[in-house]
């Protein structure tokens, strides 16, 4: 990494947004960024979810530079992209939504190329490493155009570090990457995360979002309706899920009645699927429940409400609220 970057803005965010607003065209109605205030916190994971058109490639490019802002402040790194464009573009490595390489040039020259544009010096360049992690070494000299959906994809992620930037930004960076790509890219990703590098991403895949991001905004309609942990936004459900296997299908309207203390109840031959709400009932008041029913329980598993879940809990209440 570039010695300069490695150093932690004062500040304790990576990124700051402040107010901002943006409208495509001249109609003001067409909002597609409404009032969006964000702190991403130095050393992060951050996951931006939304829906389809909510706002997240507009917000990304508008802090990459691509898009004008119609108001509001963005600092990057702790640089006003109004005022040091350069230093804020620097400090930011971006994977487009967009597979767009340049066709007509090999990997190897479109990293050399870009290490120009960014101005690191030759003796720097990453080109040759950058091919070699991103399994790209043996299509170095091939033309891009021939390269496949997913060679793109990390050729773009390598053209993204050629100036070893402190925030990587990456815009539903494995849409239509195969299984193996994606499990590599985050191995990538999270080892870049351990050294320091602030990573943001927006990403449809809520489980992935879930598993990785330690913070986790969503983006509704141009506004952000959620933007905490991970773990808090988890949590914050009320629903948890037991799931008992019986050893017979037969169960005594005793012990139902013993399970009705839990919550709500769902029996299938042998199989009790019981709903409760964590925040009312102790994990010590449902297994002390079940000690003392005459279950002759097989097997007992318990699961959380999914961020997906959640996530859409809270897009429809914000839907339905505007
Ligand atoms: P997301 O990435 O969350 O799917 P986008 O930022 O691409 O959402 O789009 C947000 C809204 O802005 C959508 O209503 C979209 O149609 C609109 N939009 C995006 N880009 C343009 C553009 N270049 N011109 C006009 N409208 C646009
Ligand atoms: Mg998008």
């Amino acid at each position: 990494m570039n010695e300069i970057y490695c150093i932690i803005p004062d500040n304790k965010f990576a990124l700051e947004i402040k107010n901002l607003n943006k409208f495509y065209g001249e109609n003001t109605k067409n909002i597609a960024l409404n009032n969006v205030s964000l702190n991403i916190p130095v050393g992060s994971i951050f996951g931006l979810l939304g829906p389809n058109g909510a706002g997240k490639s507009t917000l990304i490019n508008i802090i990459s530079g691509t898009v004008i802002k119609s108001s509001g402040k963005v600092i990057v790194w702790g640089y006003d992209i109004d005022k040091h464009r350069k230093q804020s573009k620097l400090a930011i490595g971006v994977v487009p939504q967009e597979l767009n390489v340049d066709a007509f040039f090999t990997p190897q020259e479109t990293l050399n190329l870009h290490s120009g544009m960014f101005s690191v010096p030759k003796k720097s360049w990453r080109t040759d490493e950058l091919l070699e992690l991103m399994d790209l070494s043996n299509k170095a000299k091939s033309y891009s155009r021939t390269l496949s959906g997913g060679m793109r994809r990390r050729l773009l992620v390598a053209k993204a570090m050629v100036h070893s930037p402190p925030i990587v930004i990456l815009d539903e960076p494995t849409a239509g990457v195969d299984v193996e790509l994606r499990q590599k890219l985050w191995k990538y990703f999270k080892k870049l995360n351990e050294q320091g590098v602030t990573i943001i991403l927006t990403t449809h895949y809520l489980e992935e979002a879930e598993n990785l991001c330690d913070h986790i905004a969503i983006i509704n309609k141009g506004q952000i309706i959620a933007n905490e942990t991970t773990n808090s936004l988890i949590t914050k459900s009320n629903k948890k899920i037991i799931n008992i296997t019986l050893n017979k299908n037969k169960i005594s309207t005793k012990d139902k009645n013993c399970l009705k203390n839990i919550g709500q109840m769902v029996i299938h031959k042998n199989k009790v699927q019981l709903h409760f709400n964590p925040n009312k009932i102790s994990t010590k008041k449902v297994i002390d429940t079940l000690y003392k029913s005459n279950l002759d329980i097989v097997d007992l598993s318990t699961k959380d409400v999914s961020l997906e879940e959640i996530f859409i809990n809270i897009t429809n209440e914000h839907n339905g609220k505007i």
